[in-house]
């Protein structure tokens, strides 16, 4: 356990100092994945033997002395929704079962391309509509901090595995907050970049102006890493952006002198409990200690992005999922004729989260009540666009909880829109499409509690740099889930 629970720096110079090769730093995370799944159950495929084959090729670059890259052999895991050739991309629902991938999403090409051994594909709500994994048609994924809890979700899988260290890092997907909130639950780092900035193709839509794919992480380094390896443009997808790629590595210094941080005053609402809030203000407080300049501000339209968020998400789900008919892709049902089998399909291939929200879906689309709902809630993305703008003529970055929870209980989330008024603090990001950070920033009765960290449009650097600060400051990121405790 001690060889694998190291940042991505400190696998790289195991490597290449030879104190360990890459087929046995592989086997010893496959190792930990045995170990651990049967009680985290965090993946849906695993791919051992193609790992072992990788490793054994960087074991011979390694023998010969040629250079490896910062992410060269070691292992990854990427969520159920992104498309990795020759093995399943079910995206956690039945309708995809037995559906298996014809190719590589970019960011897995460029994941492979820099070396990573990918070990497997992890769960998800199903589509990656929700917030504890539960939803997702195969099993729930347990909480690494408390077995009896989810890891939030979407990306339950993703961040269930970083933290038991079963893979050293790994892909997720946020719509609406499913990298930031398993990231807070299971005390990770998870990024979700700007939108446009790391490439969709080859990944799963649910709602595509808000979709974007990030990072689980340890460390806010590896975090910056990955990053390096996944981001820039695309020409397969047409909403990824040009612009330039820095090396992130070069902002993790440990400096916020002079920077002006704001701290909506609508993140600390009533949804959030004093016992959290004191966490964030003990985060606030380090912070300015260390140099920043904290203020309040204020997103006025926030108390609407809920209403927003869910009915445009909801409509482009209906929309995105409207490929799934049996004809094309994955299951097929049994029928006499065409149109029953298309119901039949949809019938039996998608769950219940996945049918509301077609519904739903559909409603808010249709004529009549279009401009009642779509539009209106377009409406209010600009007006909380137009918010962020406003903060961010005065501030570098925004703070505030991830979340107003930390894990509940498996079973517990049985109310959808309760659940759904959870996303309140990460949904707004997607909304304007920013880039947003969630770092542990402390426990609460024993479970962990991430902060969160906003900046402007292709500021992930910015980002990177406090969070860093903050981690170099503190010590969250080194406590150990008690699962890993117990196995080792
Ligand atoms: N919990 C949110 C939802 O269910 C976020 C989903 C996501 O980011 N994929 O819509």
């Amino acid at each position: 356990m001690k060889t694998i629970n190291k940042s991505l720096d400190g696998l790289h110079s195991m490597l290449v100092n030879k104190e360990i090769s890459c087929t046995e730093l592989t086997k010893a995370f496959i190792k930990q994945m045995h170990c651990c799944e049967p009680r985290i159950q965090a993946f849906l495929a695993t791919s051992e033997d193609t790992a072992l084959m990788r490793a054994a090729e960087v074991d011979k670059k390694i023998a010969n002395n040629e250079s490896i890259g910062p992410l060269e052999g070691l292992p990854a895991g990427l969520k159920d929704n992104i498309c990795m050739q020759g093995i399943p991309t079910t995206c956690g629902s039945h309708m995809l079962e037995s559906f298996i991938s014809l190719y590589d999403a970019t960011v897995t090409k460029r994941l492979k391309d820099a070396g990573a051994i990918v070990l497997g594909k992890l769960n998800l709500d199903e589509f990656a509509m929700g917030s504890t994994t539960e939803s997702s048609a195969f099993h729930p994924t347990y909480n690494p901090w408390d077995l009896e809890r989810v890891p939030g979700g979407s990306s339950g899988g993703s961040a269930a595995a970083v933290s038991a260290c079963e893979v050293a890092y790994s892909l997720g997907s946020d719509t609406g907050g499913s990298i930031r909130q398993p990231a807070s639950f299971c005390g990770v780092v998870g990024l979700k970049p700007t939108y446009g900035r790391v490439s969709r193709y080859g990944v799963v839509a649910v709602a595509s102006s808000l979709d974007q794919v990030g990072i689980l992480s340890k460390t806010v380094r590896d975090n910056a890493q990955v990053l390096n390896a996944i981001a820039g443009y695309d020409p397969q997808d047409s909403t990824s952006i040009t612009a330039n790629i820095p090396d992130y590595t070069q902002f993790l210094e440990n400096n916020v002198k002079g920077l002006k941080i704001g701290v909506p005053k609508e993140f600390f609402s009533q949804e959030l409990t004093t016992d959290k809030a004191e966490v964030i203000n003990k985060a606030l407080e380090t912070l300015e200690q260390l140099g920043a300049e904290i203020e309040e501000c204020s997103l006025p339209h926030m108390k609407y992005a809920m209403a927003a968020y869910y009915i445009i998400a909801m409509a482009e789900a209906s929309s995105e999922l409207a490929c799934f008919d049996g004809v094309r892709y994955g299951h097929r049902a049994e029928a006499n004729d065409m149109i029953e089998m298309f119901k039949n399909t949809r019938a039996e291939g998608f769950g219940q989260e996945v049918k509301r929200r077609i519904m739903l879906g559909t409603y808010v689309l249709s004529s009549g009540h279009y401009e009642d709902y779509y539009l209106k809630a377009q409406k209010v993305r600009t007006l909380i666009k137009e918010d962020f703008n406003q903060v961010f003529s005065k501030y570098d970055a925004l703070l505030g909880p991830t979340n107003p929870q930390t894990a509940p209980k498996i079973g517990e989330s049985s109310d959808p829109l309760a659940v759904y008024l959870e996303d309140i603090f990460t949904i707004p990001a997607n909304l304007a499409g920013l880039p947003a950070l969630s770092i542990p920033a402390g426990f609460v009765q024993g479970l962990p509690f991430g902060m969160q960290l906003i900046g402007k449009h292709f500021d992930e650097g910015l980002l990177y740099r406090i969070a860093y600060t903050f981690e170099q400051n503190t010590d969250h990121h080194h406590q150990v889930p008690v699962l890993l405790r117990e196995v080792n």
